[in-house]
This record gives C-alpha cells, structure tokens and sequence, in this order.
C-alpha cells in the first residue's frame, strides 16, 4: 500500500477536482481489496467514507477497524458491490449507506435487518446487464417500496459504461440526474477514478475514488 503522505496528496488531488467542477460533491474512498489501514490513511487525510464491494471483507475491515484504531474518528461506510439478499443480516450494523440497492427483495431485507437505513437506488440507464442496477423504469417502484417500509432514499448510484465512451458515459450520467431530478433526490452517486471530471461536470454529487487515491489494485480476485 502507498503511505499515508503520498495517500493525503493524491485525496488532495481528487478534492481539488471537485473544487474545479461546479459540483460539490462527497468523495468515497473505494477500498476494495486494500487493508484496512486504508480506512485510517482516509481519515487521517480529512476524509470521512469509505466504500467496500464484498461482505467479508467489509465486516472484517469494520472489527478490525475497532480494535486498532479505537482511537479515530469511523469513517462512513458504504456497501457498493453486487449485493446478495443472504448478505444484508451479516452486513447490518457495518454499513452506514447501502448504494446497490436494485431489486425489491434488496429494499425488504434492508428494511427488515438495518430499520430506517440511508439507502441508494442503483439504476442501469445503458441496460448494461453485467454490473447491476435496475432500468431507469424501476425506479419510481423501488422508491416507494423502500420509503414505505422506512428506508431513508439519499439518491441514485450509477456506473459508467465499461467501455468507456465518453458519449454513452455522459449519456448515462445525464440520465441519472435527470431521474434523480424527477424524484427529487438529492445525492447522484456517479464518476470513478477513469470518469471522475465527467461525473462532476454532469451533475454529480457523490463521486467513488478508487485507485487514483491508493494506485492500482491487485488483480480482482
Ligand atoms: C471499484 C469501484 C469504484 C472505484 O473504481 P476506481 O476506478 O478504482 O476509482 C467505484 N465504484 C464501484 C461500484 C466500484 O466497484
């Protein structure tokens, strides 16, 4: 992993970005499959969230984070990997910002094991079926699922398009946004580390940094 110094002046550099955009935007530190002194380097750096993509290792980060570092402040944590059902009783109490949320049976769970949970709705404008997120169509239904059984909607996540194109990205940022407009939501969880000036110039409010904070990741297991 990279050192705290040269952590702090790369978050440095992702904040001046968004203080260039029009946007101001919350960054999520991504910390997928880096140790859980990543956590703390978020923290010491002025960063309050960070974000994990599977359970285990987000709960073991969460204990660990406890015992170690009693001591500094706990960051946000915000679940944003491919969410199974059977996963929510196990994650509850470790997640403060459920983002994946695209399905029905999801928004039941929730609601059942982490009552009045902060939760965004995770929309897929492009129907790129491999990543997650639900047609832009769902939207409204999954919306008052959620508020009906006590959920609290912050606003929609996004994933740009793998491929990159910078049209299609805008064309599903914009999407987003306008959905997110229509409902009246107000946090727009769009732009990583490859599509990060994109996500801002776009609208958005919430962007989730990765590797430009803390290099190149291990290879996806
Ligand atoms: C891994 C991941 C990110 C961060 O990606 P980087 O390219 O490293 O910035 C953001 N959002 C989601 C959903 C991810 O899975």
């Amino acid at each position: 992993m990279l050192s705290d110094d040269e952590i702090a002046r790369r978050w440095g550099g992702v904040q001046q970005s968004v203080r260039r955009s029009t946007s101001a935007a919350t960054v999520v530190a991504v910390t997928k499959t880096f140790p859980v002194e990543a956590w703390a380097s978020v923290i010491r750096a002025g960063g309050h969230d960070v974000a994990e993509n599977y359970a285990q290792e987000l709960i073991s980060k969460s204990e660990e984070f406890s015992r170690r570092y009693p001591g500094l402040e706990r960051p946000r944590v915000h679940f944003i990997g491919r969410l199974q059902s059977n996963k929510v009783r196990i994650l509850a109490g470790h997640v403060d910002v459920w983002q994946s949320v695209d399905r029905e049976v999801l928004v039941d769970e929730i609601a059942r094991r982490d009552p009045g949970a902060h939760v965004l709705v995770q929309v897929d404008p492009l129907g790129e079926a491999d990543k997650g997120g639900c047609i832009p169509g769902q939207v409204p239904e999954l919306i008052a699922r959620a508020r009906e059984r006590g959920l609290v909607v912050d606003g929609l996540m996004v994933i740009g398009p793998t491929n990159g194109d910078p049209l299609l990205t805008r064309r599903a940022f914009e999407r987003t946004v306008e959905l997110a407009d229509e409902f009246g939501l107000p946090v727009r969880s769009m732009g990583m580390s490859g599509d990060l000036d994109l996500a801002l110039a776009c609208g958005s409010t919430m962007v989730r940094v990765g590797s430009a904070i803390f290099g190149d990741r291990p290879p996806v297991r």
